[in-house]
């Protein structure tokens, strides 16, 4: 069963090891005792629902509970806390898209506002009810996963939006294709979710991202519904697919998608190299971004996160062995863990291989071989779980990310995790913080930023502390020109550093376009565009 207050599946565990408990305590001083509300205890908190009866609609209390919060900071703090000020009012799970636009409909009659739902997985507010939207209607798709279509002369799929990633894998898997887009939350996020908040896969770079793999589809808005053929490519006029991309549920409900399909790949290995320092390792995967080696992911992790991974990774014995081996090298203290993943038919995989330990070697790289490689490729979607043992140590972990051209990348790569180093300063605290680049382009890269913070005692206090880092690398993010989010969205909490990126007539723009779909402001309010 899904974890109703953190991530995954309760009946996996990843315990903290020994090493990591002693690293943090250091890192940030001794953990205090974390809150854990109780499920009856959190039940006994939700409000009577306002929505008229309905034979779709859940109303019990359990449903609404289980679709009150996503998994962002505050939604974890809520959650774990036990004060969830709003739920939505009811949850609707409709199995088809005759009954999603018969919702749709009686939700738009009787004044009642939508939040589309795919996996819940949100990282920044985007599934969670605001308080000011009146009466809420969440509704849930995960019944629409089946493939309709598997178009094999064109490699179009088309599914129902409520699919999850190990679904839509194994569907296609059968038939011998793939999607190829596998972001961390790939065990319960969505197509529909991945569509909508413009997500990034770990192989994007070999796969796409979910714009270049989304060929069509369906939207069923307030206004009418917005059908998108599947053309390869058009020069009718601006591409009304992008609207659909990163539309958050604002402007209706995707119920189905078609999607851009391969084969499956004949081989697919991930390597492990290490550089002595930083600048070495960004020099070495840009040119290597540059080179348009058919690489499927390139991610770097900077010093901090290549001693904090080792550690926490929990194999004391091989990674000893590994940096004792690398000592020899001259790769010490200050490396940089790269992890090269290589995808395709055998000959290219070949040749991307050679080619990009060449670019790496003259940057002083060296390269240890598959093993990590295979370890990181069995954990890569149980990372998230060690989430929710940290919390229940006494330590919350954030994200924060985004994405810029080259040049800036060296300079905000410092700021943001100087930012959130030194934003709990004024409170006594620490924060332990450190970044990777991933989702590489020939012109810049993603930044991607973890910090773990020591849990207050009360709510107010854990959401001050996160504000206070959220605010300090936004500002940092913002100052040096990068996007607010290369993959996460908008949602709420990153509303208020929207404006920078888009400038007020792009911000207006926005706001048009969801009255166009929703003229009534009915779905998803007060994310992505406020609630205007
Ligand atoms: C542990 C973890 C790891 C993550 N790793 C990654 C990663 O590697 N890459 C990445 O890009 N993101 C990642 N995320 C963020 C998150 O998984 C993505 O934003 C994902 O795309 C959300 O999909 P979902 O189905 O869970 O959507 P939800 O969280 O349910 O919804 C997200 C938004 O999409 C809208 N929406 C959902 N379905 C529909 C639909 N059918 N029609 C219209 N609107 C819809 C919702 O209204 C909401 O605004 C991660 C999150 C977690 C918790």
């Amino acid at each position: 069963m899904k974890r109703w207050n953190g991530w995954g599946n309760e009946e996996i565990l990843y315990p903290v090891p020994e090493a990591a408990r002693a690293f943090l305590a250091d890192a940030l001083g001794p953990p205090q005792a974390a809150p854990t509300a109780g499920w009856a205890e959190m039940l006994a908190t939700a409000p009577a629902s306002r929505l008229p009866a309905h034979p779709l609609i859940d109303t019990s209390p359990a449903a609404r509970l289980r679709h009150a919060r996503g998994h962002s900071l505050p939604d974890w703090a809520a959650l774990r806390f036990g004060v969830i000020p709003h739920f939505p009012d009811g949850v609707a799970y409709p199995s088809d898209e005759a009954q999603t636009a018969e919702l749709l409909a009686w939700a738009c009659a009787h004044d009642i506002r939508l939040i589309p739902y795919g996996g819940g997985s949100s990282v920044v507010g985007h599934i969670t009810p605001t308080g000011d939207e009146g009466p809420v209607l969440t509704v849930d798709m995960t019944r629409q996963a089946q493939l309709h279509q598997l178009d094999e002369t064109s490699r179009l799929a088309t599914f129902g939006a409520g699919v999850s990633g190990p679904h839509l894998e194994a569907q296609l898997r059968a038939r011998g294709y793939t999607l190829g887009h596998f972001p961390q939350s790939f065990e319960y996020s969505t197509l529909g979710g991945w569509i909508a908040t413009r997500s990034s896969g770990q192989q994007s770079l070999f796969f796409g991202r979910i714009e270049d793999l989304f060929a069509g589809g369906r939207l069923l808005a307030p206004a009418g519904v917005l059908d998108l053929p599947p053309l390869p490519a058009s020069a009718a006029g601006p591409d009304l697919r992008q609207l659909v991309l990163g539309s958050e549920g604002r402007l209706g409900i995707l119920t189905t998608a078609t999607m851009r399909v391969q084969s499956l790949p004949a081989r697919e290995d991930f390597h492990a190299i290490f550089f002595p320092d930083w600048l070495s390792g960004v020099a070495a995967v840009r040119e290597m971004a540059q080179a348009h080696l058919p690489l499927s992911m390139l991610r770097l992790s900077d010093p901090v996160e290549t001693a904090t991974t080792l550690i926490l990774a929990g194999h004391a014995r091989l990674i000893g062995l590994a940096e004792r081996l690398l000592r020899t090298q001259g790769v010490d203290a200050g490396k940089c863990w790269l992890m090269l993943g290589l995808t395709g038919a055998e000959a290219s995989v070949k040749q991307a291989r050679r080619a990009a330990l060449d670019i790496a070697a003259r940057q002083r790289g060296v390269h240890t071989g598959r093993l990590l490689g295979k370890e990181w490729r069995k954990s890569r979607f149980r990372t998230p779980y060690l989430r929710n043992t940290l919390w229940e140590e006494g330590y919350a972990v954030d994200t924060m990310e985004t994405a810029l051209p080259w040049a800036a990348v060296p300079a905000a790569h410092a700021a943001i995790t100087a930012a959130l180093r030194t934003a709990l300063a004024p409170l006594g605290e620490r924060a332990h913080a450190f970044a990777h680049l991933s989702h590489l382009y020939a012109d810049g890269a993603s930044i991607y930023s973890t910090v773990l913070f020591r849990i207050a005692p009360t709510l107010a206090e854990t959401l001050d502390r996160w504000q206070r880092l959220k605010d300090a690398a936004s500002a940092a993010i913002v100052a040096h020109g990068g996007t607010i989010s290369h993959q996460h969205g908008v949602g709420r909490d990153h509303l208020p550093w929207l404006a920078a990126e888009k400038g007020a007539l792009g911000l207006q723009a926005l706001a048009t376009l969801t009255r166009a779909f929703d003229p009534e402001g009915r779905m998803n309010p007060g994310k992505l565009v406020g609630s205007g």
